[in-house]
């Protein structure tokens, strides 16, 4: 699946020049980073002859959904570990239910013991089972997004445009590393900001960066990539938490009724939402309203249905 994903300006009253990337619009699955990661994965799946997919992830997440589509597409089977605290029902757990996905919930602290016995179980069963990291973590996911940044590229050389900044939601970082990988493998020099939508910082930052560096230990020509040079692309802001993981809060709310409003724009609260306050937060606080402005939209569309009860009717 090769597509590129639409790219248009957004007429905001914070920025003059603030575009988005509807990575959401992805044609499978409801779309997503998750499935730009998964197409990855899924290529490796095939040529390795896996006949069991493993993954871990919790009752809303995007990354598990996706994956248990594209296992159910070619009749292999889907097996989603998950924290047993994070298991209320959801769009996407209701999704990966149809798809056929065997789900196992545990508490979080029994998670990693589980997986390892559950993909030695299958293996003493006779099968061929692959381990997909929790969110398509890991260089190939951060690969695929080497590949966003690319498209980035040919979009402002066709539109005769250069972004001064990338926002994106930031949560287990490998978006974000695949984007700083492109960037600093092109030698540009935007700024591209994760905004997190729940690591603290050092850890939420120090994560992004362990994932920048394997990526380029991977790549021809890495010896060039300084470490300082890395420090200094890696920005991760820590402040738009809301309260933490899945917590919104009044101005993310209102931010999701207005993006919807004005743009037509879905937006979840524990992802894009989160973002797209913390963005315009930051704008407004940094003078940024002349620059040019890419936001990506990361997905989190079945999200913004489990949302919709707490909307304003
Ligand atoms: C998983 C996810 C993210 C975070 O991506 P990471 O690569 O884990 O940082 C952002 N937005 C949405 C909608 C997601 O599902």
């Amino acid at each position: 699946m090769e597509v590129r994903t639409p790219v248009y300006k957004l007429n905001s009253d914070f920025c003059k020049d603030l575009y988005v990337k509807r990575e959401d619009m992805i044609p499978y699955s409801f779309g997503g980073n998750k499935a730009r990661k998964a197409v990855l994965f899924f290529d490796e799946i095939d040529r390795l002859g896996a006949d069991y997919v493993v993954t871990y992830g919790s009752s809303h997440s995007n990354h598990c959904r996706v994956i248990a589509n594209m296992a159910a597409q070619r009749g292999l089977k889907c097996l989603i570990i998950g924290p047993s605290e994070v298991s209320d029902p959801t769009y996407n757990s209701k999704l990966m239910d149809i798809l056929g996905a065997e789900i196992i919930t545990v508490p979080v602290d029994e998670v990693k013991g589980t997986i390892d016995a559950k993909i030695e179980e299958l293996r003493k069963a006779g099968h061929d089972p692959y381990f997909i990291m929790g969110g398509g973590h890991g260089n190939i996911g951060t690969r695929a997004y080497v590949q966003c940044y690319r498209e980035i590229k040919e979009f402002e050389k066709e539109n005769s445009i250069s972004f001064d900044y990338i926002f994106l939601a930031s949560g287990t970082g490998t978006t974000q590393a695949g984007l700083v990988c492109g960037q600093l493998l092109e030698g540009d020099d935007k700024k591209i900001i994760g905004i997190s939508i729940a690591r603290k910082n050092p850890r939420g930052r120090d994560v992004v960066i362990e994932s920048i560096r394997d990526y380029l230990k991977e790549e021809p020509g890495r010896g060039q990539i300084a470490e300082d040079v890395i420090q200094e692309n890696t920005i991760f802001l820590d402040e738009y938490t809301g309260d933490g993981y899945g917590r919104d809060n009044k101005e993310i709310t209102k931010t999701i009724e207005k993006a919807l409003v004005n743009y037509g724009m879905p937006l979840d609260c524990t992802y894009t939402g989160k973002a797209f306050w913390g963005m315009e937060q930051y704008i407004r606080r940094k003078y940024l309203s002349d620059k040019k402005i890419l936001f990506i939209h990361t997905g989190g569309t079945p999200l913004f249905f489990d949302e919709l009860d707490k909307m304003r009717r």
